[in-house]
């Protein structure tokens, strides 16, 4: 059998708050509990977003949560090379293409892209363009393993998918698949935020035949309003001196089970047994209101 290989992949627009706490321990957990590997990503290719000292800190309170992670941690922003030598390779075998289409354009089709670019020559395309994927083989489904079978619209799976951004950056589905592909990743345990766009990275992946990956997609901690609790929306920073606290809440969240003793146990026990006891039949399947 493969040996596990798990990773938690923040993208540094902020301090972790509790959904990435969710996050980074489902995922820490589910690698533990499987003798496997957790591999650390920074997915810092989207500077504008990117608030400075965020890696850094990210990786301080991973570390403060007993949450280490095996092996160097990958950053992304010096990996453009590599993503650009996968493009060109897509593009020249005709599986990308050029796009200058405006959102206001695909809006106004409804939101989904509708081809109008495929075929057309790079040369007549205004100096500023994306890259799409010419995704012909486009998938509907996938199996989580919490969730079941996931199928979304055949609209949704067969769009050509932006690769590389109009202001040059590449996109996060492009690295991803690209990443998850070079550190040999065979589990993705991450939030439900992205179970619907899981279908076009299972797309590319398939394309570039890598090897399949289970996903697992955790339940997502949300505001009253119901909106994912962000950094975009504010989501408060973990408050460091209350790290015990915030473990067995985050246990909780999960549906995994909690100490009794909680006083009498360190936070380091708290995070070994909860390695020993990690069920995945246990995580609640739809998202919580804090
Ligand atoms: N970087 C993404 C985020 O912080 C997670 C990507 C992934 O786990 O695939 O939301």
């Amino acid at each position: 059998m493969t040996q596990y290989r798990g990773r938690f992949a923040p993208s540094p627009s902020g301090d972790l708050h509790f959904g990435s706490l969710v996050a980074a321990l489902g995922s820490y957990l589910d690698a533990k509990a499987n003798n496997g590997q957790w591999l650390l990503r920074m997915e810092d290719i989207d500077p504008p977003r990117e608030v400075v000292g965020a890696s850094d800190s990210i990786l301080r309170t991973l570390e403060s949560f007993g949450l280490h992670w095996d092996g160097d941690v990958v950053y992304q922003s010096q990996r453009h090379e590599f993503y650009q030598y996968h493009l060109d390779q897509l593009i020249t075998s005709g599986n990308s293409y050029a796009c200058d289409c405006s959102r206001k354009m695909i809006m106004a089709g409804g939101g989904l892209y509708s081809g109008r670019c495929k075929g057309r020559n790079i040369n007549e395309m205004n100096a500023q363009h994306s890259i799409r994927f010419n995704n012909t083989q486009g998938v509907n489904s996938f199996d989580d393993r919490l969730l079941g079978p996931i199928v979304v619209g055949d609209d949704f799976a067969q769009e050509d998918f932006i690769l590389k951004r109009k202001d040059g950056l590449f996109a996060y589905q492009l690295v991803v698949v690209l990443d998850d592909m070079a550190q040999g990743i065979t589990h993705v345990v991450r939030g439900r935020d992205l179970l619907e766009i899981t279908t076009r990275q299972v797309s590319l992946a398939n394309h570039l035949h890598t090897s399949s990956i289970k996903y697992l997609h955790l339940p997502l901690a949300i505001t009253s309003e119901g909106l994912k609790l962000s950094k975009q929306n504010h989501a408060k920073p973990l408050d460091l001196n209350n790290r015990k606290k915030l473990l067995n809440q985050a246990l909780a969240f999960l549906g995994q089970k909690t100490p009794s003793n909680f006083n009498d146990v360190s936070q380091e026990e708290l995070l070994r047994m909860a390695i020993e006891q990690w069920d995945v039949n246990r995580i609640p399947k739809s998202s919580q209101i804090l």
